[in-house]
C-alpha cells in the first residue's frame, strides 16, 4: 500500500462568500482523498493547518510514503519547524506532490530554494496543457494534450530550478505559457509540481486532473528511504605489493 497524506491550508472553503466552498464544501483535501481513495493500493489520510502542529509529526510522516500540499493564503501560518520536518522526510526518501499554489509553500521554497515566483492573473483563461514528455510515467493516459475551460493564469518566468522532467506546459488564451508540470529529485526523494487547481474552479473534480495526480502518487512513492548517513566501512587498504 502507498500511504499518502493529503495536507490542505482549508481556508478559502470555509470562507462561505468564497467559491471554493460552494466547490469544495468539504475541502479541496476532502475531493482528493476521495478520488485516491478509490484505489486498492492507496492509503489516505488527511491533515489541515487547524489541526494541532498542522496535523503533522514525525511519526506521521515517518509513516507517510508521499505528501499531497495544497496552500495559498495560510503559507505564513505553517511553523518553519514542520516545513523543515517535511524538507527532511524528503530528502530522506518520502515522496511530495505540490499543487498550484503551493508554489510558495513552505516545504516547495525550502527543497527548490529558490524564490519560486510566477505572474499570475485571474481572468477565466482557458488552459491548454500539453504533454512534454509523453514516456514520464506521470504522463501515461493522458494524451497529446487536454484543456481546463478556465483556471487561473499562471506565466513564466517560473522562478524554480531547472526541473529534472518537463512534463506538461501549460498555454492559456490570453497567450501566457507555464511549465506546468515539473519533476526533481530531491536526496533521497522525488518531487514533483502540478500548476492547475485554484480554489474557485472545480479543477481537482477533473478526471484528467485526478489521473495526473494518481499516476504522480505512484511515481513518487519511496524507492530507498533512509534517515542515516551511509556508513564509510573503512575497508582494508590494498597493499601496494598487491598492485605490482
Ligand atoms: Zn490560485
Amino acid at each position: 500500500m502507498i500511504k499518502v497524506l493529503v495536507w490542505n491550508e482549508f481556508m478559502h472553503e470555509k470562507d462561505k462568500n468564497c467559491k471554493a466552498s460552494e466547490i469544495y464544501p468539504d475541502g479541496i483535501h476532502g475531493v482528493i482523498a476521495e478520488f485516491l481513495g478509490k484505489e486498492d493500493d492507496i492509503e489516505v489520510r488527511t491533515a489541515t493547518l487547524d489541526d494541532e502542529n498542522c496535523g503533522i509529526t514525525k511519526e506521521i510522516l515517518d509513516d507517510t510514503d508521499v505528501i499531497i500540499w495544497w496552500g495559498h493564503c495560510g503559507h505564513s501560518r505553517v511553523p518553519d519547524e514542520i516545513a523543515a520536518m517535511v524538507q527532511e522526510a524528503v530528502l530522506n526518501g518520502m515522496g511530495a506532490i505540490f499543487l498550484h499554489s503551493a508554489h510558495k509553500s513552505k516545504p516547495f521554497m525550502r527543497l527548490m530554494g529558490t524564490s519560486c515566483s510566477l505572474t499570475w492573473r485571474e481572468s477565466d483563461d482557458m488552459e491548454r496543457v500539453w504533454t512534454a514528455s509523453p514516456a514520464h510515467p506521470i504522463a501515461q493516459g493522458i494524451g497529446r494534450y487536454f484543456e481546463l475551460e478556465a483556471d487561473e493564469t499562471y506565466g513564466e518566468p517560473f522562478g524554480i530550478p531547472s526541473p529534472d522532467e518537463t512534463v506538461f506546459i501549460g498555454w492559456y488564451t490570453g497567450g501566457e505559457v507555464f511549465r506546468s508540470g515539473c519533476t526533481w529529485s530531491r536526496g533521497n526523494g522525488k518531487v514533483f509540481y502540478l500548476q492547475p487547481g485554484h480554489e474557485t474552479y472545480p479543477t481537482y473534480k477533473n478526471p484528467v486532473i485526478q489521473k495526473i495526480i494518481l499516476n504522480a502518487v505512484r511515481w513518487a512513492k519511496p524507492v530507498f528511504r533512509s534517515e542515516n548517513c551511509m556508513d564509510c566501512p573503512n575497508l582494508p587498504s590494498v597493499q601496494r605489493a598487491e598492485l605490482l
